[in-house]
């Protein structure tokens, strides 16, 4: 095969062994003589899949037993809707958001719907290009809620505030990228199709204390204290997805775990970055302090240039590099499996134009 260079912004690149090793299982599982897709979920070769996948979050992660894992379906966009049901007091409920993105908005549009909402800080007025840092969060609200990484305009929190109440975030696109402190967070939730695995799962990590005190009668499937008495096997998991998770968050662990995927993803953007400033034919969307090391959104000066600019990294093999419809432009995604190579490739084409 002639493998592209995938910048692409989710779903996206990932290992090539979890490519094969999840194809294999397609196959024949384990060498059980069934297919991965043809046995129960409470079949003993699953369980123990599903088992592992939760313990090595929180080995990756560095948790200890006051969390869960748990691996839902419904995208993080359920989790839009998740967090405010189990978190967000039924009297007099009050949350405080930070907006820097469509995403961030989308969850304060959701939130919206149980209770008050406090923008505590917005970069909405200027296209999202930065992360708003001038703000407080007291007491008076049941959680604070924040988007680590904004995926399309290639913005990303650095630091954390410190908070009087619940820390809840959407690391969707940056989990597994870069050390934390990740007991700072009461509440986390990513999709896994960026970082973690292919889409159809949604990891979520959550603080056991916090549950339960909302004072609101949730549907089962969306109670968080369900999904984690039943080991998160309430219903039927997304068992592809979650196995090919369980192989990627593998890989990561064999590799040195997030230390040496943050060490290598600060050398890719880096690569990129200098390019993009060293280059008078380009530039970025954002404030250089906020710049993910993630989803690197940049354009061109002179928009005349476009067709030959398109021409020409097409031609090296690259694939995935269009910039999110809503703000144009180019992205370059360069999620934990993308080789430094392949940026290396993109520096070259942009040089070279
Ligand atoms: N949050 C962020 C930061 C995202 O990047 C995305 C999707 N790219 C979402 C939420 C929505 O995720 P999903 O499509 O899994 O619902």
């Amino acid at each position: 095969m002639n493998k592209k260079h995938n910048f692409s912004a989710g779903p996206c690149i990932l290992p090539q062994d979890v490519f094969e090793k999840s194809a294999q299982a397609i196959l024949d599982f384990n060498g059980i003589g069934l297919s991965l897709l043809e046995i129960s979920h409470r079949s003993k070769d699953f369980v123990a899949v599903m088992d592992e996948a939760r313990a090595i979050v929180k080995r990756l992660m560095n948790l200890n037993d006051d969390y869960e894992v748990l691996y839902l379906g419904g995208g993080a966009s359920l989790q839009f809707v998740m967090v405010p049901f189990n978190l967000m007091k039924s009297e007099n409920g009050k949350a405080a958001y930070l907006d820097t993105g469509v995403w961030a908005a989308g969850a304060i549009k959701e939130a919206k719907k149980f209770g008050s909402v406090d923008v505590v800080g917005s970069s909405k007025e200027d296209n999202y290009s930065y992360v708003p840092k001038d703000y407080t969060v007291g007491s008076e609200y049941d959680y604070f809620h924040c988007t680590s990484n904004n995926t399309i305009y290639g913005t990303q929190m650095k630091s954390f505030p410190k908070v009087d109440t619940l820390m809840v975030c959407d690391m969707s696109s940056d989990i597994f990228s870069r050390e934390l402190d990740f007991s700072q967070f009461d509440l986390i939730y990513a999709g896994a199709q960026k970082n973690m695995g292919p889409a159809g799962v949604t990891l979520v990590v959550v603080k056991k204390e916090i549950l339960g005190k909302s004072g609101r009668d949730i549907p089962s499937i969306l109670d968080y204290s369900q999904h984690i008495a039943k080991e998160s096997m309430y219903n039927t998991p997304p068992v592809f997805p979650v196995y090919a998770s369980l192989l990627t968050l593998q890989h990561l662990e064999n590799n040195g775990g997030i230390a040496a995927a943050e060490a290598r993803n600060q050398a890719k953007a880096k690569l990129l970055y200098e390019e993009i400033d060293r280059n008078p034919l380009f530039e970025t969307f954002c404030k250089k302090e906020d710049r993910s090391l993630m989803n690197v959104s940049f354009r061109l000066l002179d928009e005349s240039k476009k067709e030959a600019f398109d021409n020409a990294w097409k031609a090296a093999g690259i694939s995935g590099l269009n910039g999110h419809r809503s703000i144009g432009g180019y992205r370059a995604s360069l999620y934990n499996a993308l080789p430094l190579e392949s940026v290396q490739v993109l520096v070259d084409v942009m040089k070279n134009f």
